[in-house]
């Protein structure tokens, strides 16, 4: 791509459709769905208690413009102050809005290759050129790449989607110490495992880490996420993102996510998952195949053609990730832990096709 695919503050709609494009490769709707990385155990019983008891008054009146309580409730669990917290639609909403912050004339975002398709995404719509940083072949950051990059933002994800590893402290650190712009280090899948920068992000000050209600918590479709900052960078990405993105039951619901009962549960959640997770890797190798480690709740496992092997698991009711081509990788299937049947499922399908 060359930078005439971006006009700053506009969308370039060659590199967007074929962005999407990456974005939307066949999903075959499928009866189970392991496509999202999603919650397989739902979510907790406090949030749903939330829910259940939500009146007419939590729905007629506004929310708070910038969700204080809920702020105040993440900062304690983050251990930060509040003023270093901002939530958003989902962590997307963070991300999009963090773009648009540092977004202007002639400035680029690096982007590890592959990561997160809706990074490249939502740099595009905010008018900043992508440039890919291909991940190194122990699918770590490559920090002097991005370093050399100069991009005006960094976008590094850690645990990584799709490549289900963290990335390397040392490297992170580099990046992070030398960058000349804002580091987003995306954290959605943190709560399975890998180290968080979030607690350190204030002091740091070029540093956005992004976290999210959507996976661990079980909470996607009610679509809450945040940012941890310093509070001087929050103070200028809130400006932009602007007032009323949580909805008052959203953020009811995050602070039922929040509480001891809901942390517990978590908790609980994550270790059943890791335990599937690491059965399903193991059955995996046993069938054949040469899935790469995980550290989140979900596996990247190379195959001869995404595609086909996703539409194949589709007409067994299975719905999972193709993606094609990935650097460094080849054709691969990004497939989220789900319960033991269903994985089970899913080995017999493509040890069949092997
Ligand atoms: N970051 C990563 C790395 C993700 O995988 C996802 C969801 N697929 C998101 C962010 C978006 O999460 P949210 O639902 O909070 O917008």
């Amino acid at each position: 791509m060359t930078t005439k695919d971006t006009v700053a503050g506009t969308v370039a709609p060659r590199a967007l459709v074929g962005a999407l494009a990456a974005y939307e490769v066949e999903i075959p709707r499928a009866a189970v769905d392991l496509s999202n990385n999603t919650s397989a155990f739902g979510v907790a019983p406090a949030v749903l208690d939330v829910i259940r008891s939500a009146r007419a008054e939590h729905l007629v009146s506004y929310p708070s413009a910038y969700s204080g309580t809920l702020r105040e409730a993440i900062a304690a669990h983050v251990g930060v102050e509040a003023r270093a917290v901002m939530v958003g639609c989902g962590s997307d909403d963070v991300l999009d809005c963090t773009f648009r912050t540092f977004a202007g004339d002639g400035r680029s975002a690096a982007i590890l290759d592959p990561t997160f398709v809706m990074a490249r995404i939502f740099a595009l719509t905010n008018g900043l050129h992508p440039i890919p940083v291909p991940l190194r072949a122990d699918r770590d950051v490559d920090a002097d790449a991005v370093l050399a990059t100069r991009a005006s933002v960094t976008y590094l994800c850690s645990p990584n989607n799709p490549t289900a590893n963290s990335l390397s402290r040392d490297a992170v650190a580099r990046i992070v110490a030398r960058a000349s712009g804002v580091v987003m280090i995306d954290e959605a899948y943190a709560e399975y495992g890998g180290e968080s920068w979030a607690s350190r992000a204030p002091e740091l000050g070029n540093v956005v880490v992004l976290r999210t209600f959507s996976k661990a918590f079980g909470l996607a479709g009610l679509r809450v996420g945040y940012g941890v900052a310093s509070p001087a960078l929050i103070a200028e990405l809130e400006k932009v993102r602007g007032p009323y993105k949580v909805t008052s039951i959203g953020e009811q619901a995050a602070l039922a996510a929040l509480s001891d009962d809901g942390l517990a549960w978590m908790r609980d959640a994550v270790a059943r998952t890791r335990e599937l997770r690491d059965r399903f890797l193991e059955s995996l190798q046993k069938a054949g195949l040469a899935p790469l480690s995980s550290v989140t709740n979900f596996v990247l496992v190379p195959v001869p053609d995404a595609v086909r092997a996703a539409r194949t698991l589709g007409e067994h009711g299975i719905g999972v990730r193709a993606l094609p081509r990935l650097r460094g990788i080849g054709d691969a299937l990004r497939i989220s832990v789900g319960v033991w049947p269903h994985l089970e499922r899913v080995v017999a399908v493509l040890a069949g096709m092997a």
